[in-house]
């Protein structure tokens, strides 16, 4: 009785290379080997496996009405090798199972798990049969071992839920860690991207439009503040987010919502007193840069104050600092 192998391996781990060596190997030793391939692999053609480093060979396309058994015993030869084994059906495994038993030498290529990190069927099924089972690793950008299999949107974002089809999608293989990482920062970018518009909302607030009059100096801060944070946190990269971040950050210097009333520090002010404004600047700058990003406003737009990652000092020394100069310009 022959063996039933399955050589798993992430992306990028040469598994195609892999089994057309393989092939080459066994017909140099004069054995004739039956290539095969499912058809849902369009990658390179109907009926041609080709690997990433140019190694190609014709291969039987076998789709689900093919009989499996009955095409190999055809075709006459004592090895059988499958490329992209993971997208065979359990029944289409068994098939090959049954043909080792029967004699033949059959060699599986495969992914071991999808996108999603989920055993592919045909994968579980032959995890569950093969007789010997070998793993082809591959290092993470990080140096790690890589055991999954991310797919990443056109962004450069790797998706984790989504149909299993493949559409253009590009796949690259990563340690548990890297992806892990990846997959929380994309959260991050939803929750913030909510975030930025409940504070166009707050926008739309007519006691805003009494701040935003105020301030027209603070435009140039808030847009390099915007790029930066938009760096920082890898928010989406289109212009409409960039335009709520910068306009959601043109409004929160005023700190209206934290002391119910809009008091930016006045033009004149700013001139009189250039070294406490860069003070109150670099403040501020920092409780922004704090809490912009920790989810700390309502939906409202209020900043909440229990919870928010900032201590009580800091806090209170902005404040002061609005408060002072509330009364400077009032007394102006
Ligand atoms: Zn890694």
């Amino acid at each position: 009785m022959k063996k039933l192998t399955f050589v798993y391996g992430p992306v990028g781990s040469s598994k195609t290379a892999n089994a057309l060596m393989e092939r080459f190997e066994y017909i140099q030793k004069g054995f004739g080997v039956t290539l095969c391939k499912p058809a849902s692999d369009t990658r390179d053609g109907y009926t041609l496996v080709r690997s990433r480093i140019g190694l190609e060979a014709a291969a039987h396309v076998i789709t689900p009405e093919t009989d499996i058994i009955n095409l190999v015993k055809g075709a006459g030869n004592s090895i059988v090798i499958v490329d992209e084994a993971q997208f065979f059906s359990t029944k289409q495994i068994e098939a090959f199972r049954e043909l080792a038993d029967m004699g033949y030498e059959v060699v599986c290529y495969g992914l071991k798990t999808d996108f999603r990190t989920n055993l592919f069927e045909g994968s579980k099924r032959l995890l569950e049969l093969a007789d010997v089972v070998k793993e082809l690793e591959v290092v993470c950008r990080c140096g790690r071992k890589a055991t999954i299999n991310a797919r990443l949107d056109d962004k450069g974002n790797v998706e984790t839920d989504g149909d299993l089809i493949d559409c253009g999608y590009h796949y690259t293989s990563m340690c548990y860690h890297c992806w892990k990482n990846s997959t929380q920062e994309r959260v991050c970018d939803t929750a913030d991207t909510i975030r930025m518009q409940q504070l166009l909302k707050k926008l739309e607030h007519p006691k805003n439009a009494f701040a935003r009059k105020r301030l027209p100096g603070w435009f140039e801060n808030s847009k390099a503040y915007a790029v930066m944070m938009r760096e920082k946190y890898k928010y989406e990269q289109s212009e409409e987010s960039l335009r709520v971040l910068y306009i959601c950050n043109h409004l929160c210097p005023n700190l209206a919502h934290l002391i119910g009333k809009p008091i930016p520090p006045s033009p004149s002010y700013v001139r009189r007193e250039p070294d406490a404004m860069k003070e109150y600047t670099d403040l501020l700058f920092k409780y922004e840069f704090e809490n912009t990003q920790a989810g700390v406003r309502d939906q409202d737009g209020n900043i909440l104050i229990h919870g928010v990652h900032h201590s009580p000092e800091e806090f209170a020394l902005i404040q002061e600092y609005v408060e002072r100069m509330t009364k400077d310009e009032l007394h102006q």
